[in-house]
C-alpha cells in the first residue's frame, strides 16, 4: 500500500464545486511541482450524488471520508439540495458527516490582509495586526441537543424546542484543544460564554477555568460574554488571540469576524476529530461561506477561503508546513496584483472571476518557485 497522503475533494452544491475546482487546481500545482506525496480524489455528495446514485452520500463516498487523511469540502445547501425528498436529506447531510467524524474542533483563523484593508468595513486603524483564531466546539450544543422539534399544542399554537446542552468531558476537550493552540501562538485564550443567563453557559465558564487552573496557568485565560464579545470583534480585534466559543456562538460570530478579511469568500476553516488508534485525527477543511445560490453557476464566486482552507490541510494534516506558508503568500501576493473577485472588488482593481483567481495564485506560486 502507499504511504501517500489521501485527499478526498466534494464539491457539494451552490458555488462549492467552482471553488473546489480551483483548490484540486492549486493542490494538483504543489504535488507535481514539489512531488508532494499527497493522492487526490473526488467523491459524490448531496444533490447530484442524489440524481446519480439514488443516495446523498453513496457508499464509495463513505469509504472515501473514513480512509482519507484530508476531506477538502466545497459547500452544501441551497435550492437543489432543498429540493430533495425528506428521505434522501435524512440519509446524509454535512452535520451528519462531521457528527459521524466526531470533528469537535472547529477552527477559523480571522487574519487581516493589508490588501484587502479597503474591502472591510472596519477602519485600517482596527485591522492592523489582526491574527487570531476562532476555535468553535463543533459536535454538540444547541445544534445537536434533545428534545427537539416543533410541536402543536392543544391551545392551537405551535412551540419550536431545541435544547443548549453540554458536557464537562465536551467542554474539556475543546477547551483542551484551545489551550494546546494557544501554547503554539501568543498563549492567550479568552473562552466566550453567556454565563449570566445560562446555566450550561455557567458549566462552560467552571470547566474551562478548572482545566486551566489545573494544567494550563502558563497560557493567559479570559472570559467574556457573547453579546459583549461580538461588540469588542468590531471595536478592537487585535486584543484576541484564541477565542473559544460553543456551537451557536462560534457560529454567529465568525461570521461577524469574516468582515475584518472584507468578505465571507475569505474565509478558511478545518474541522478536527480526536486522533484515533492509528495516530490519524479525522479532518474536514472547507471554507466558511455557504453554497452561495444568489451566485452560483456564474463564475464569479471567490475561491480563496477554499484555497486557504487547503493551506490549512497542508499545515494540520499532511505534514508539508512549508507548502502551507507558501500558499499563503501566494494568496497575499496574488491580492497585492490588484485582481479582485466581486465581493472584495475595491476602486482601480481588476475585476476578475473564480478562475482567474485561480490563475493569480497559480501565477503568484509560479513566481516564488
Ligand atoms: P452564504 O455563505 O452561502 O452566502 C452569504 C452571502 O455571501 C451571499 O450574498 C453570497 O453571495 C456571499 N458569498 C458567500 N460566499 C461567497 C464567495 N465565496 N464569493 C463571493 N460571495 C460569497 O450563506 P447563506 O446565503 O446564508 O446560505 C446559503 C445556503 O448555504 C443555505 O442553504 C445554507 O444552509 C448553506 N450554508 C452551508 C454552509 C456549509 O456548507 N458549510 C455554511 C453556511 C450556509
Amino acid at each position: 500500500m502507499s504511504n501517500a497522503k489521501q485527499v478526498v475533494f466534494i464539491g457539494g452544491e451552490g458555488i462549492g464545486p467552482e471553488v473546489i475546482a480551483e483548490t484540486q487546481r492549486v493542490l494538483r500545482w504543489l504535488v507535481a511541482e514539489r512531488r508532494l506525496g499527497i493522492e487526490i480524489r473526488d467523491a459524490l455528495y448531496g444533490a447530484e450524488a442524489w440524481r446519480r446514485t439514488g443516495k446523498t452520500v453513496p457508499d464509495e463516498t463513505a469509504a472515501a471520508l473514513r480512509s482519507s487523511d484530508a476531506i477538502l469540502f466545497g459547500a452544501t445547501g441551497g435550492p437543489d439540495y432543498d429540493a430533495l425528498p425528506p428521505e434522501a436529506k435524512r440519509q446524509g447531510n454535512l452535520l451528519r458527516i462531521r457528527k459521524s467524524l466526531d470533528l469537535f474542533a472547529n477552527l477559523r483563523p480571522i487574519v487581516a490582509i493589508p490588501a484587502l484593508a479597503e474591502a472591510s468595513s472596519l477602519r485600517n486603524r482596527v485591522l492592523e495586526g489582526v491574527d487570531f483564531v476562532i476555535l468553535r466546539e463543533l459536535s454538540s450544543g444547541l445544534y445537536f441537543g434533545e428534545p427537539r422539534g416543533i410541536e402543536s399544542l392543544p391551545n392551537g399554537e405551535r412551540r419550536g424546542v431545541n435544547t443548549h446542552v453540554y458536557t464537562s468531558g465536551e467542554i474539556r476537550r475543546v477547551a483542551r484543544f484551545g489551550f494546546e493552540l494557544a501554547r503554539s501562538r501568543r498563549r492567550r485564550l479568552c473562552s466566550v460564554d453567556k454565563a449570566n443567563v445560562m446555566e450550561a453557559g455557567r458549566l462552560w465558564r467552571e470547566e474551562v477555568q478548572a482545566l486551566h487552573d489545573a494544567e494550563f496557568a502558563d497560557v493567559e485565560l479570559s472570559h467574556m460574554l457573547v453579546d459583549n464579545c461580538a461588540m469588542q470583534l468590531i471595536r478592537a480585534p487585535r486584543q484576541f488571540d484564541v477565542l473559544l466559543t460553543d456551537n451557536m456562538f462560534g457560529d454567529i460570530l465568525s461570521d461577524a469576524a469574516a468582515m475584518i478579511t472584507g468578505s465571507l469568500g475569505m474565509l478558511p476553516s478545518a474541522s478536527l476529530g480526536p486522533v484515533g488508534a492509528d495516530g490519524r485525527r479525522p479532518a474536514l477543511y472547507e471554507p466558511v461561506h455557504g453554497s452561495a445560490p444568489d451566485i452560483a453557476g456564474q463564475g464569479i464566486a471567490n475561491p480563496l477561503g477554499a484555497i486557504l482552507s487547503l493551506a490549512l490541510a497542508l499545515r494540520l494534516t499532511l505534514g508539508e508546513p512549508g507548502a502551507a506558508d507558501r500558499l499563503e503568500r501566494a494568496v497575499s501576493s496574488a491580492l497585492a496584483t490588484g485582481v479582485r473577485t466581486r465581493d472584495i472588488m475595491q476602486e482601480g482593481a481588476t475585476p476578475v472571476g473564480t478562475r482567474d483567481m485561480g490563475d493569480a495564485v497559480l501565477r503568484a506560486l509560479e513566481r516564488a518557485a
